[in-house]
């Protein structure tokens, strides 16, 4: 069987983390800040905090910019739940930016209006969540003049796009964000189990991530009581253990190599897959994809559908990235009651901007083909042969 994604584990990997089941610390020991210092050197970042998994880290960084009851935060309906869910868990509405259909990533002449339109009833976004879909990143120039503009912050959900770069940075610099967001689940470009990381070039964020990452204690400084610590806020355990990032260090090692293998395997897609049937997407100037995820559009839905059972018939698993979150049963419910709201309080509220063609045209056609490192270039010239092959 041939999924989509997986990880890629070597002998080092495994050293890595024996040595430290052999070490004193299996946790908060000296991997977690030698994980962190390393992720800021690679991404160019300030500062770093390692946590749990992703939707943590989207949980805290939302936190840590003020997201709370009543306010608004926008992200991309191409994307996994987790980068709308950190709002809810904040108590905030989400609501969505339609994407581009070349891309799939969020659409900047969409945000644009939906800002402008937002500002004139009074309901602009307090976060506006870029999702760096497949590993490309999103023009985070032009959100960031709008951001400016329209007073709000930013996430990166970088989730796929460690690796990735935009404008000769590396993604996850913070240049044009607040903070960004990585996932290292084992799909993604590096892997640690579980677990997920905030990097950010705001000394006030990182203090706030941190502190909300254990249970919101400070470490007291008392003489008198030098056992005395001081829970000051509501915070989780939403930390990453030294076993887990020793890994991560080492993955992180090898992560330049994990894109060069991708993008040959990206090369070898574009130069042959049958044209009739399949588009790819757009790669971006000024930019390097990680190559996370290798959607394609297929012509239409029955030939997406069509082509998604006949691989699985040659043991190929491809899958659709993403089914949109304002379709899961969930946000349907919760997307109904804020617009019957919004169309009750003010008065010529516009339904354009509760419908996502884009998003639903892209999510008819879209279809992730199988990419990783150790996915060998014979089964990739096999995979295009049974795309060819299917009618
Ligand atoms: C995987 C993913 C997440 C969640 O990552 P976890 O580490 O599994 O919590 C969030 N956003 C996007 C876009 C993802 O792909």
């Amino acid at each position: 069987m041939t999924n989509y994604g997986r990880q890629s584990i070597n002998q080092n990997d495994i050293d890595a983390v024996v040595q430290v089941l052999q070490s004193d610390f299996l946790t908060q020991g000296p991997a977690v800040p030698a994980f962190e210092s390393a992720l800021c050197a690679y991404t160019g970042a300030a500062y770093c905090t390692a946590v749990s998994n992703a939707t943590s880290a989207l949980h805290l960084a939302c936190l840590a910019l003020g997201v709370g009851y009543g306010d608004r935060v926008w992200t991309s309906p191409i994307s996994f739940v987790a980068s709308a869910n950190c709002a809810r868990y904040c108590g905030a509405q989400i609501d969505f930016v339609d994407i581009e259909l070349e891309t799939g990533l969020m659409s900047i002449h969409a945000l644009r209006d939906k800002l402008e339109f937002a500002a004139s009833i009074q309901q602009l976004p307090k976060v506006v969540i870029p999702v760096h879909y497949a590993g490309q990143s999103c023009d985070m120039r032009e959100l960031y003049k709008l951001s400016k503009r329209y007073d709000f912050s930013i996430i990166e959900d970088a989730s796929h796009a460690l690796g990735a770069q935009y404008l000769q940075h590396k993604v996850g610099g913070a240049e044009y964000s607040d903070a960004v967001v990585f996932s290292f689940h084992p799909v993604k470009m590096i892997t640690t189990g579980e677990g997920g990381a905030i990097t950010t070039r705001r000394l006030d964020v990182d203090e706030k991530v941190k502190h909300l990452r254990s249970h919101g204690i400070k470490k007291g400084n008392d003489i008198d009581e030098p056992w005395r610590q001081d829970q000051v806020a509501l915070g989780f355990n939403y930390r990453l253990s030294d076993m887990q990032c020793a890994l991560g260090i080492s993955q992180l090692a090898r992560l330049d190599a994990f894109v060069e293998k991708r993008t040959q395997i990206a090369k070898i897609y574009e130069a042959s897959l049958p044209l009739e049937t399949i588009t790819v997407l757009t790669r971006r100037d000024n930019q390097i994809s990680s190559l996370h995820l290798y959607p394609i559009l297929s012509k239409d839905a029955i030939f997406r559908k069509k082509l998604y059972f006949y691989l699985k018939g040659y043991g190929i698993n491809a899958q659709v990235h993403y089914c949109p979150i304002h379709r899961h049963t969930y946000y349907i419910d919760h997307l109904k009651e804020y617009y019957e709201q919004l169309h009750q309080q003010k008065k010529g509220y516009s339904k354009q901007f509760e419908v996502y063609e884009q998003a639903e045209a892209f999510y008819n056609r879209v279809l992730s083909l199988p990419i990783y490192p150790d996915l060998a270039p014979e089964r990739v010239s096999e995979i295009i042969d049974c795309i060819s092959h299917c009618r």
